[in-house]
């Protein structure tokens, strides 16, 4: 029997709140979290609130409770979205996809989790051990890239420094057959450097502390991470040791086999290594100091240590008309080789174990776990990728939730008043607008010869675009004595103003890589179609790779732009997360901390799109066959000429008139009050 919460544990519904107000959704947002009910609904949306404390709501019970139930039969939770998603995946054949969002901290991760585990333990019943197997890998991929792609930082021990689209395929069955992964804009720098407090990517530590003598000997290593450049921040954890563990097993699971798992030790052991050469420069040329760490890598990568050398201190370039020269280059591109090398084995890890076993028709679910709005004392090009892709999903938030909401309307012949919102469309177009939007600008200046700085791009961008509303060039950003704003530029965002430094946007956006050194890598690696396959423009010539690469900025527009398409053509469900403190508190709830978030969160406007629509529908027959003993006139059976006008005695026979709307196939309910009523009353019965 389904059982309700009381309502000493406030509202479980926004929409029920007796007056839309900031006050009056941080009042409940607030109560609930104190009384440990940390999931509330606005509508089918999910506004979680990160409890910091182990919860004892995901067990077997939990799952059995909301296996197949609606929503409104138990208390919120992320459990029973995901059933909704399920349902309307199996049952209607649709393609659905769960988005979260949030900022760092705020649950997202964990969250995706708990949608995995509840989509694996609610199928294949029967046990069949193909499908078992394709749960094993989707569950163990979380390990896998948590090691590689999350850091310690100070928002969070085990911050995602990526973003994250998995698709699950399902079969006819409603079974798993397979998934896909999607990563958005690893944060490559942390490989080399980690603000004080954090630490550099998991991996490199559990290889460090987790390895046997023998296998850190053969890589040239020794356990101690204190050791080297790349991980001395941060040394000490008393996990790594056992997580290395679990990483191995996960690699193992997922189909990888010994060699390509010590392959990619020894790309993690070359970067280790790498980050602890140092260069000397005389003001003409660069020399390597540490040449006995050379021959390792040279060793590491079965390449000869003259070329590695070579391909560290100088690069070739494509000039203008073909012509191909040699040029010396600082210390500083190192590093975008190690970046790089980190990427690819991401990627890697994706392509090879989640290429989609397709039988037949499938249908999907997919789940994004992608960062949130960011802020921050100074932000840089990493923060204006992460907030242009925020913005575009908002776009798909108001698209998708009023589009989808006026189409039904208009089919079930139901009137519908449009809400006022604020559409972000303008601030999407300044970012991506061909030509004249910021990231445009940003290429130009990029691909433009001769010496561009981030200031000459700077000034492009605060003429061409002085009258945007939503832009305020530097010329216009306040004067504020701890900070610098000549070098800055701010946005408009739907979430907030942010002021961005333009420093170092030009060579983050080139994202340079050695053009010698993947050809080498190509080369050398012929023989192991593993480590080959990590270069693959290494087999292009050197014009055809440098000529107009696309930029990083571009790249990631790109891959937002196909990831919005993807998701727009499928039904949409939503999980807000909140970090209720800086602490990482189970007890204290900073309310001008939430109620910032709620406020970017667009949650409130979400209350009253939702109010002003209605919630919940539900087809004639199913609504009688669920509610039909609450009313004498239908039960057992009713005797009038249409499931409708059955539906209509029981709603008028509770007095329910004002919050229905009666369509052509469905009843429409505006608030869930009706139907947890009608719950209650039958759950009396
Ligand atoms: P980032 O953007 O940095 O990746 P995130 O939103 O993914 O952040 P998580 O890693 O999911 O945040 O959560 C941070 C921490 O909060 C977790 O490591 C865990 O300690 C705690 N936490 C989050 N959700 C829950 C939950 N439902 N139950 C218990 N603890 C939780
Ligand atoms: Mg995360």
């Amino acid at each position: 029997m389904a059982e309700l919460e009381g309502l000493e544990f406030g509202k479980s519904d926004f929409v029920l709140l007796d007056e839309v107000s900031m006050e009056q959704f941080m009042e409940n947002l607030k109560l609930r979290f104190e009384k440990g009910r940390i999931y509330t609904y606005i509508g089918e949306v999910v506004v979680s609130v990160n409890p910091y404390r182990q919860m004892d709501m995901y067990g077997k019970d939990s799952i059995e409770a909301y296996r197949g139930r609606e929503l409104y039969e138990n208390p919120p939770h992320l459990y029973a979205v995901s059933d909704a998603a399920y349902k309307a995946m199996k049952r209607r054949a649709k393609d659905t996809c769960i988005v979260i969002s949030g900022e760092s901290g705020a649950g997202k991760t964990e969250a995706s989790k708990y949608i995995m585990q509840y989509i694996a333990a609610i199928t294949n019943p029967s046990q069949r051990a193909e499908v078992e197997s394709v749960k094993n890998v989707l569950l163990k991929s979380n390990c896998v890239l948590e090691a590689f792609g999350n850091a310690k930082t100070n928002r969070n021990d085990n911050s995602s420094r990526f973003g994250k689209y998995m698709d699950i395929n399902f079969n006819f069955n409603g079974d798993p057959t397979g998934g896909h992964i999607n990563n958005y804009l690893l944060e490559k720098s942390r490989v080399v450097q980690q603000q004080e407090g954090e630490r550099n990517f998991h991996s490199f530590y559990q290889l460090l502390r987790g390895s046997s003598d023998e296998i850190l000997e053969s890589l040239h290593l020794q356990n101690d991470p204190a050791l080297y450049a790349c991980t001395k921040e941060g040394a000490t954890s008393n996990n790594d040791r056992s997580s290395h563990r679990a990483v191995m097993n996960a690699l193992q699971v997922i189909g990888f086999s010994k060699e390509e798992i010590n392959s990619i030790y020894q790309i993690l052991a070359s970067i280790l290594l790498l980050g602890n050469v140092q260069f000397e420069s005389d003001g003409e040329s660069v020399q390597i100091l540490q040449l006995e760490a050379v021959n390792h890598i040279s060793d590491l990568t079965a390449t000869d240590p003259e070329s590695i050398s070579k391909s560290l201190l100088y690069r070739t370039v494509a000039t203008g008309g073909g012509e191909v020269i040699e040029k010396g280059h600082t210390e500083q591109d190192v590093s975008v080789f190690i970046f790089k090398s980190f990427g690819r084995i991401n990627s890697v890890i994706e392509v090879k174990n989640y290429n989609p076993v397709l039988h037949g028709k499938n249908t999907v679910i997919g789940v994004l776990d992608i960062y949130g709005f960011e802020i921050f004392d100074n932000n840089s090009f990493e923060q204006f990728c992460i907030n242009y892709c925020n913005e575009k999903l908002q776009q798909l938030f108001i698209e998708l939730i009023l589009r989808q909401e006026q189409d039904e309307y208009q089919r079930e012949g139901i009137t519908w008043q449009e809400i006022d919102y604020f559409n972000n469309q303008i601030i999407v177009d300044l970012v991506e607008q061909p030509h004249k939007g910021i990231i445009s600008i940003l290429d130009e200046a990029c691909l433009t010869a001769g010496k561009v700085t981030d200031m000459v791009c700077l000034d492009s961008m605060d003429t061409k675009l002085a009258q945007h509303p939503h832009y305020t060039s530097r010329k216009l950003c306040p004067t504020d004595k701890t900070m610098d704003f000549k070098k800055h530029f701010r946005i408009r965002h739907y979430a907030g103003d942010v002021t961005y430094s333009v420093e170092g946007f030009l060579d983050k956006n080139k994202d340079l890589l050695f053009q010698d050194f993947k050809r080498l890598m190509y080369n050398r690696f012929s023989s192991s179609p593993f480590l080959k396959e990590m270069w693959p423009d290494g087999q292009l010539s050197i014009t055809e790779v440098t000529k107009r690469p696309l930029t990083a900025a571009t790249l990631f527009k790109n891959s937002i732009v196909a990831l919005v398409d993807k998701l727009a053509c499928k039904e949409p469900y939503y999980v807000r997360c909140i970090k209720p403190n800086e602490m990482k508190s189970p007890v204290l709830f900073d309310d001008a901390r939430c109620q910032h978030q709620v406020a970017y969160l667009g949650l409130l406007e979400n209350v009253m799109v939702r109010r002003a629509g209605f919630a919940y529908r539900q087809p004639y027959a199913r609504f009688l066959q669920r509610y039909k003993m609450t009313c004498e006139y239908t039960w057992p059976n009713h005797l009038m000429a249409s499931d409708r006008e059955a539906v209509e005695a029981i709603i008028t026979q509770h007095g329910f008139q004002d919050d229905v709307a009666y369509g052509q196939t469905k009843l429409f309910v505006r608030t869930p009050r009706s139907l947890f009523t009608l719950e209650q009353e039958r759950a009396a019965l």
